[in-house]
């Protein structure tokens, strides 16, 4: 902010509102005072925000490249708080979260490591994701400078991957500080390919676990490894190989009638595994449920069939008006075609390695013809039209019992899908057990009374589903085995498993 700037509430002065008959001056995004940098050596680089466990492993994988990276730890309820207390008012749930995450991390560094303002604030640089689209997230940076501001850190260096056109927005940051190259990104991809793996194991054993955190003491191990992999360089391939083995010694009773659910909404809420969405994931199989979440790929899928989308529309103008013909689409189209190859192909290989035998890697154009007749495929920068087309799908496909759209309080676009064009989803396809829920960072006992509700009717469903099947008078082993993934019409896992055993009787 600018010294002048004279219609934002200054640092240290709240229920002073002398300011509002003052006259109103520009917001820049500058420091008050110029900063002297710290050189490239004693930079550290910041960021976080996906999964827990794909943020352990992108801090490794980085960290194997040379780069000084720490990956902060998940947002929790008194990162919402800080971000309540330091940035603008009218602001998303994520935002909130997400800034207010950063602001509590250097406050420990201060209060606690005994660093001064300034020497954080002349060491460290945060990575974040910015883009356009219509939300906030292209004001992300902007909430970012004024919270850290507020909060004695004026001038903190953040940049960010702009999701649809590379890098930047934020600060300019000196040569050599930021390493971005293809090396770089293929390595930071690795790390959250892997991290989707294993976070869909998880959860596909999770639920089924004989012994209570058996799961998760196995999965920590793998992470383990995955992690002295990266670092050490060896074959990724190898290690998650051995994770099977792992995996393979954890004890599963799968033969009960659990709902599976479908959790999907706005990017960041449905994705993360805390106080932003009030672990929904963990209380769903707290309730006995088992769920889907939604993969980073999607997302990164997602945005590379926006950017080949956009081409194809470009070549189009063009043949209306062909003497211009512009061959730079051609190479665009390539490095679109390389990263979609690049990314199936690395996660059908991680899958195959640690076990992963039953998903199927989201089918873009497939979602784009289920959700279009719904929504625009031109609005891009958000979710787009793959909310309503996962609803549709798991109706048409009967992937789940119970699909539930998080959408944070705040977030127009978010609400507009979930409870605007989602009505009409619904009313089309009343069979869907459809619940869009807002997440506000308060009023968490509302929140789980409604998933419980809708829970209530998925469990029902799938007790249903699994009783219509015969038991067979023996079971194998195998059942139990988290590598036996059958394919099957059925929803249900316990159901799945056993109409498997139905079909091999036929
Ligand atoms: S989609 Fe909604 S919640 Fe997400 S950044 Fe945009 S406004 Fe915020």
């Amino acid at each position: 902010m600018s010294e002048v700037c004279s219609n934002m509430r200054p640092p240290q002065s709240n229920g002073d509102l002398s300011f509002i008959n003052t006259t109103q001056t520009q917001w820049r995004d500058v420091p008050q005072e110029t900063i002297k940098y710290a050189p490239k050596e004693e930079t550290i680089l910041l960021s976080g925000g996906l999964t827990i466990l794909q943020d352990k492993l992108i801090q490794s994988a980085l960290q194997s490249l040379g780069e000084n990276y720490i990956s902060i730890p998940n947002p929790d309820f008194e990162s919402f708080q800080k971000g309540k207390a330091f940035g603008n008012r009218g602001q998303c749930n994520p935002t909130y979260f997400t800034v207010g995450n950063l602001v509590k991390y250097l406050q420990k560094l201060r209060d606690e490591k005994g660093l001064s303002s300034e020497e954080i604030v002349r060491k460290y640089v945060y990575i974040t994701a910015g883009g356009c689209g219509p939300c906030r997230f292209g004001m992300y940076i902007t909430e970012y400078k004024k919270a850290l501001r507020d909060a004695g850190f004026d001038g903190l260096r953040i940049t960010s991957f702009d999701h649809d056109k590379g890098i930047f927005q934020g600060d300019e940051i000196d040569d050599g500080i930021l390493n971005f190259t293809p090396h770089f990104f293929i390595t930071l991809t690795k790390a959250v390919i892997i991290g989707d793996i294993m976070n869909i194991l998880g959860y596909k054993m999770r639920p089924y676990e004989v012994e209570v955190g058996s799961v998760d003491a196995a999965m920590k191990q793998c992470e383990d490894l995955v992690s002295e992999a990266f670092l050490e360089k060896k074959s990724l391939v190898k290690t998650l190989w051995k994770c099977r083995r792992v995996l393979e010694e954890v004890k599963l009773d799968r033969l009960q009638p659990k709902a599976k659910v479908m959790v999907m909404g706005e990017f960041w809420a449905a994705m993360t595994e805390g106080d932003g969405n009030y672990n929904l994931h963990r209380f769903l199989e707290s309730e006995g449920a088992e769920c889907i979440p939604q993969p980073i790929i999607n997302r990164l899928l997602l945005n590379l069939w926006e950017a080949e989308r956009a081409v194809h529309k470009r070549e189009n103008l063009q043949v209306e008006d062909a003497n211009k013909i512009d061959f730079s689409s051609v190479k665009t189209r390539v490095l679109i075609k390389l990263g979609k190859a690049a990314i199936k192909t690395h996660f059908a290989l991680y899958a195959k390695a640690i076990g992963l035998h039953d998903y199927e890697i989201p089918d873009m154009d497939k979602l784009a013809r289920l959700g279009q007749e719904y929504y625009t495929l031109d609005c891009d920068g958000g979710e787009g039209h793959l909310e309503v087309a996962h609803l549709i799908e798991s109706v048409k496909e009967n992937i789940s019992h119970l699909v539930i759209s998080v959408k944070p309080f705040g977030c127009m676009p978010s609400s507009s899908v979930s409870d605007g064009v989602q009505s009409l989803v619904t009313s089309r396809f009343p069979e869907a057990n459809f619940l869009a829920i807002e997440t506000s960072g308060e009023g968490a006992a509302n929140f789980y009374s409604r998933v419980q509700m809708a829970l209530f009717k998925a469990k029902q469903s799938a007790k249903e589903e699994f009783e219509n099947l015969t038991l067979p008078e023996e079971i194998p082993d195998r059942i139990h085995n988290y590598l036996y993934q059958p394919k099957s019409e059925k929803a249900g896992t316990a159901s799945q498993l056993v109409a498997s055993l139905e079909e091999r009787r036929l």
